[in-house]
């Protein structure tokens, strides 16, 4: 069985900043990770190379920003009023928000604050960097009806619900 839509694949992986070579996350001594091919469960780039793969193939992949977790964007950093913080008593730069949009919730982080205005950082934590991906398919098998229906794996290593 090889890679390709509607199969649900277990991988094991590791990724590094391309750039620093700096381990961002590894799947390493827990469960792999398990997701629906085509449903656009992770992230571009890793999905395009893991396409046409089988069981046992191990391989490495650097994924660009804009196929990963995008291009950083200046333009979604932006100083919004204090009073949008109601209810917080300390804001400190570095401290992660999720604000509800019209769009969904967006996640933020804290970047700077004055006195009468918070600058706050919509950017995804790893927007701009290159990911290099070391990738090893555990599993691959048909998804069942519900999953296609969910748009997500099932089971172990996938949603648990
Ligand atoms: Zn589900």
């Amino acid at each position: 069985m090889t890679i390709e839509h509607h199969k649900v694949v277990s991988i094991h992986y590791k990724v590094v900043d391309a750039a620093s070579g700096e381990t961002i996350d590894s799947s390493e001594g827990a469960e792999p990770l398990t997701y629906l091919h085509g449903a656009q469960n992770i992230i571009p780039g890793l999905e395009k190379a893991l396409e046409g793969k089988q069981v046992g193939d191990e391989f490495e992949v650097t994924v660009e920003a804009a196929d990963a977790y995008g291009e950083y964007e200046e333009d979604r950093v932006q100083k919004v009023p204090r009073e949008a913080f109601t209810g917080v008593d300390e804001i400190e730069p570095g401290m992660a928000f999720t604000a509800q949009t019209e769009q969904g919730p967006v996640n933020l982080v804290v970047v700077e604050v004055e006195e009468t205005t918070v600058t706050v950082d919509a950017n995804h934590v790893l927007a701009g960097k290159a990911l290099k991906f070391s990738v090893k398919v555990e599993t691959i098998r048909d998804a069942s009806e519900e999953e296609l229906e969910h748009n997500h794996a099932h089971g172990p290593g996938g949603h648990q619900h």
